[in-house]
């Protein structure tokens, strides 16, 4: 895919090396099967493919940096403190996306949001937010117990797919008595409850 340097200044074929030099091989193959499903989720729900794109490749651009350096980052930005207690999971989208606008130069608001938001959502999410949300639940390599049933709903409702992703998250999360963001229960407001 040409990009038109409106969002980044660098290539797709540079920006895939500068994601690739942040992760392991295997997390690097499952961003670029995102990107695959997120272009085809775009095409299909008229998002613009070059943000899509961009927003694919960085979405765990932050995912392997070492507890310390995340924690140090938290600390000294405005980000809620609170986070930390968290973990990685809810760090990475948060701290990924001051990260990729300091280090690739990439300010596209809306690239930026789809980066923080991929892992809980929110209640407000764009088109192309709600796209990469449900690419990196659905990419090829997932193969957990609804993901077939996911990938059929995505071909008919993006929306339906982000309440689908948002339930089944929160099933899992509350079986396996993890801590709840409280992200994950405003997004689970806004989109399961009727
Ligand atoms: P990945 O980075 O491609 O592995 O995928 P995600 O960024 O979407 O998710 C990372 C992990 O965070 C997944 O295992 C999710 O189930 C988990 N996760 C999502 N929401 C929450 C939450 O509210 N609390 C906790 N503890 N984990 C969550
Ligand atoms: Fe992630
Ligand atoms: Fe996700
Ligand atoms: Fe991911």
């Amino acid at each position: 895919m040409e990009y038109s340097k409106q969002y980044t200044k660098h290539t797709r074929v540079e920006l895939t090396s500068l994601v690739a030099a942040q992760m392991s091989d295997k997390r690097f193959q499952h961003v670029l099967r995102v990107e695959t499903k997120a272009l085809e989720l775009a095409e299909k729900y008229h998002v613009d493919l070059e943000k899509a794109s961009i927003a694919a490749l960085t979405h765990d651009y932050a995912k392997e940096r070492p507890d310390e350096e995340m924690i140090a980052i938290i600390m000294n930005s405005e980000i809620d403190n609170e986070i930390i207690r968290y973990g990685n999971n809810i760090w990475h989208g948060v701290v990924g996306s001051r990260l990729v606008l300091k280090e690739l130069g990439i300010s596209n608001q809306d690239i930026l949001n789809a980066i923080e938001s991929h892992t809980t959502g929110r209640s407000n999410m764009s088109e192309l937010e709600k796209v990469i949300y449900v690419a990196d639940y659905i990419e090829e390599g997932r193969n957990f117990p609804v993901v077939e049933e996911a990938r059929k709903i995505a071909e008919v409702s993006l929306d339906e797919a982000v309440a689908f992703e948002t339930k089944h998250t929160l099933l899992y999360l509350i079986n396996n008595q993890n801590k709840i963001y409280p992200k994950t229960l405003e997004t689970y407001n806004a989109w399961v409850v009727k």
